[in-house]
């Protein structure tokens, strides 16, 4: 058998797209002009797939940063932190995080997806119970089977799904990890996290909130769905990434005095080098940009708005809540293709997203907003999709 012949059905489902027109799953953007705008071929698309919540990609300040850390600092760490050690600046960011979550303790990560497998691989080992929204992100459910944990997957968002599965645990509900996201990156739906906690309180159990999506997006400062919620407290572990709303590349994790320990434990710590200077100094200024600006999250809410009641208008349907995230459900994947190319000649680059990676069998056009697009570019989103009706 050759070494690459359990993929032949992807590389053909693969080739056809492209002989068909633009692959969706391997799209380049040729230009990036800012936050908002870019080019494919010739054709320049408004981005509304991005992940860039708060826009900080080209903030003039996060920029200058990350310049001044290149040149004084270099372009890489070469190392893992552990054999190589930590630069300053990897342990003031770890402090000012700390600090922004109003926690003891935060870990930085090379990305979001080792800041999952480095938290929950590491919790979560042989013998332990996870108990799982069955829509988690990859990096959750890889993070494991890393650790080898025994995993038991609720219903989506659903806590009496979970109340009864943690109920069936008995004795073993007291020490079982919960995981749950804040925003659902897919449907841009929530946790129900103040019932979830109502059961932890009850029923015992430790929770991690992934707060990917929430993060710098939900909460008076910005802190994410726990904070928005008011339940900060009943979170043991919160993770997040640097390449949403932080607009770079690393993840985190925060928690209570005792969680500092997991970094001489953690494989996905230790074993990989550590984000590089530039990254870490980027990250830092749009940390601060954050904090000082809660007029941004005003804004990209008032967008999430302005983009979710123009579809709706349309008749589309879409996500349960109004999210930054805005997906549009398509009937078929041939439809979601067709669309997703005549929305790119249209000026509009979204994620067409398929089954598995879209949840339920569903075909979606993930539209996500952010702080940068201004009411004519949200209007012309509307327009493209509004064309596509005809
Ligand atoms: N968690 C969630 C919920 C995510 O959506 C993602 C990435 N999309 C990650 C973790 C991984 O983050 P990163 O891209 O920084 O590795």
């Amino acid at each position: 058998m050759g070494l690459y012949d359990r993929f032949t059905h992807l590389a053909h489902e693969r080739k056809q797209l492209q002989v068909s027109g633009i692959n969706p799953f391997g799209t380049c953007i040729d230009d990036i002009y800012s936050a908002t705008e870019g080019r494919i071929g010739t054709q320049k698309v408004i981005l509304a797939g991005t992940n860039n919540y708060l826009g900080l990609t080209f903030n003039a300040l996060a920029i200058a940063q990350g310049q001044a850390a290149l040149a004084s600092q270099g372009t890489g760490t070469t190392g893992s932190r552990m054999a190589n050690g930590s630069y300053g600046p990897h342990l003031a960011l770890e402090r000012e995080i700390a600090e922004f979550f109003g926690r003891s303790t935060a870990i930085v990560f090379s990305t979001g997806y080792t800041a999952n497998l480095g938290i929950i691989s590491t919790l979560a080992t042989r013998g332990s119970v996870v108990l799982l929204d069955a829509d988690s992100h990859a990096s959750i459910y890889d993070a494991c089977a890393l650790g080898g944990a025994e995993i038991i997957r609720f219903r989506h968002n659903d806590a009496k799904d979970l109340e009864r599965r943690m109920v069936r645990l008995g004795e073993r509900a007291r020490d079982a990890i919960i995981i749950v996201e804040g925003i659902y990156s897919m449907l841009g739906d929530v946790a129900p996290l103040a019932e979830i906690v109502d059961i932890k309180r009850r029923l015992g159990g430790y929770l991690i909130v992934d707060e990917a999506h929430s993060f710098g997006v939900m909460g008076p400062t910005g802190r994410g769905l726990a904070e928005a919620v008011g339940v900060e407290q009943d979170v043991d572990i919160i993770v997040g990434t640097f390449s949403k709303s932080l607009a770079s590349i690393g993840g985190f994790a925060v928690g209570f005095d005792d969680m500092d320990v997991l970094r001489y434990a953690s494989r996905p710590y230790i074993f990989t080098a550590s984000p590089s200077p530039s990254s870490i100094a980027s990250v830092r200024s749009s940390l601060g940009t954050i904090a000082q600006h809660p007029e941004l999250r005003e804004k990209l809410w008032r967008n999430a708005h302005l983009l979710y009641q123009g579809l709706s208008a349309l008749g589309f349907t879409l996500g349960p809540n109004i999210s930054p995230v805005v997906p549009v459900m398509i009937g078929t994947k041939e439809e979601g293709l067709m669309f997703w190319r005549q929305l790119i000649s249209l000026g509009v680059y979204v994620n067409l997203v398929l089954p598995p990676a879209a949840p339920s069998g569903m075909t979606l056009l993930r539209c996500s907003v952010n702080a940068e697009h201004t009411e004519a570019q949200i209007n012309s989103i509307i327009q493209a999709f509004s064309a596509l009706r005809k």
